[in-house]
């Protein structure tokens, strides 16, 4: 018998691992178990396309084909409720027991859950998974007026697709600005206007103390006294990690599941990769978790790869994408600078800001510049110190800039 590989949440991470294991040559048996009963879908079309133009057009991230004809057995609507790191086994809901060799926990996260909100009932939506997103396309009606708690990327992502589908929108966001955490100040500038021009009204500072239904409305108080009424709400508050199994089972964890540059935990035949991984990052020089898409399909391959080959992968420049209003943003590198350059676009409002630290390139936002700011991500990966004046002219094509590498 060939050994067996299991790799525990079937999203982005999960099916990278589990076709690169192949892809390394790995001839054993793989077992991809997921909670969820969907074929393993596109997580960013959720809060975009799904919405507008209904869950139907939701991309799955590989056909059924391409499972039978890797010789991954899928097991899905399946949770994973032990794990047991002597046996190594892991117990399923319906009582399955699954021995390993190896296995990867992929776990993701989920939307962070606010009681307060929770307690109004049917009103109320979350959006993470393809379920969560059919129950909200329906009650996006057009005349209706939608409340947003969170002005993070899920509620500017449903602000903007509820404002294209002719609803009233608000969102209540705790910060005193938007995006606070993940993305450049420039961005965020950027997204307020654009939301601000949509009709969609966006409140700051907003700490919630209270929430009912009265008269069949759904009214909100902050603590400083404002108000708002609505007939839905939607909230994107963070997520919590779906760490309860590694940390049961004595994994060091720490925000996350601790891994070192093969995505290995702490114990020799786990590894962890996605949204649960926390691992060190040579080029933010930071132990770092990403809640992004192309962390989760990078991590997740360079894990599968590492569970078969014993060898690392090389580090990507994290990035990550959000689509509002029809517009493309981008962010790569680090979302701190000591200078931002502004570079106009061939077009009114796309753009793109180069972050320099010490002459560096280290970050770059881009605005409809889907191809330069691959470019970009090569500057930065090679820690580029390209020539300030060409990067802020667009007459210039970002590939031919002539760009020293950092001594550093
Ligand atoms: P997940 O996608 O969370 O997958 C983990 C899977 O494991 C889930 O299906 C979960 O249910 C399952 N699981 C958990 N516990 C168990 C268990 N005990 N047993 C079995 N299965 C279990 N990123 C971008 O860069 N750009 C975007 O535009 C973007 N849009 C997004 C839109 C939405 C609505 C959301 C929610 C996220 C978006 N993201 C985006 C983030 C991106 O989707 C995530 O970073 C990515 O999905 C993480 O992949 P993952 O495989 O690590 O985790
Ligand atoms: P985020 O962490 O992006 O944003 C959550 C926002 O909600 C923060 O601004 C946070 O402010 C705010 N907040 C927290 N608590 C409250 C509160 N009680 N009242 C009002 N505001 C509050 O999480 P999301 O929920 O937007 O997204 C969830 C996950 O989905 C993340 O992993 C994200 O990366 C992913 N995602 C990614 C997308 C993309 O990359 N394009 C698109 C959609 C989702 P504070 O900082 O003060 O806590």
């Amino acid at each position: 018998m060939g050994a067996t590989y299991v790799i525990l949440g079937a999203g982005h991470a999960g099916t990278a691992a589990a076709a690169a294991m192949r892809s390394a040559g790995f001839a054993g048996r793989i077992v991809l178990v997921g909670d969820d009963p969907h074929l393993p879908y596109e997580r960013p079309a959720l809060s975009k396309g799904a919405l507008l133009e209904g869950v139907d057009t939701v991309p799955v991230i590989y056909p059924t084909e391409f499972y039978s004809a890797q010789g991954i057995e899928l097991k899905l609507g399946s949770p994973v409720v032990a794990l047991d790191r002597t046996a190594r086994s892991v117990t399923l809901a319906n009582g399955e027991v699954l021995a390993y060799d190896k296995l990867l926990i992929a776990t993701g996260a989920s939307a962070r859950r606010y009681p307060l909100l929770d307690a109004l009932g049917d009103r109320v939506h979350v959006v993470r998974t393809l379920d969560d997103a059919k129950a909200l396309r329906s009650e996006l009606q057009a005349g209706r007026r939608l409340l947003i708690v969170g002005g993070g990327v899920i509620g500017l992502e449903v602000a903007a697709t509820a404002v294209q589908l002719g609803l009233s929108v608000t969102v209540l966001e705790r910060a005193p600005r938007l995006l606070a955490r993940g993305t450049p100040q420039g961005l965020a500038d950027i997204l307020l206007d654009a939301h601000a021009a949509h009709g969609v009204s966006i409140e700051v500072s907003v700490e919630l103390s209270e929430a009912r239904v009265e008269d069949g409305v759904v009214a909100l108080t902050a603590r400083d006294g404002r108000r708002f009424a609505g007939d839905l709400i939607v909230y994107g508050i963070g997520v919590t990690l779906n760490d309860a199994l590694a940390s049961a089972a004595g994994l060091a964890c720490d925000d996350g599941i601790v891994v070192d540059a093969l995505g290995c935990t702490s114990d020799p035949a786990i590894f962890a990769a996605g949204d649960i991984a926390r691992q060190h990052h040579g080029f933010l020089d930071a132990e770092v978790r990403h809640e992004t898409w192309a962390n989760a399909l990078h991590q997740g391959a360079a894990a599968g790869r590492a569970m078969v080959t014993g060898e690392p992968t090389a580090e990507d420049v994290p990035w990550f994408w959000t689509d509002q209003f029809g517009i493309n943003y981008q962010v790569a590198g680090r979302i701190e600078a000591d200078r931002w350059i502004v570079r106009d676009g061939p077009v009114a409002g796309r753009c793109m800001h180069f972050g320099l630290t010490g002459g560096v390139l280290t970050g770059a936002v881009g605005v409809d510049a889907g191809a330069d700011m691959r470019v970009a991500r090569k500057l930065i990966a090679a820690r580029a110190m390209p020539d300030p004046d060409a990067l802020a002219d667009p007459q210039q094509a970002l590939r031919k800039i002539n760009s020293m590498p950092s001594p550093a």
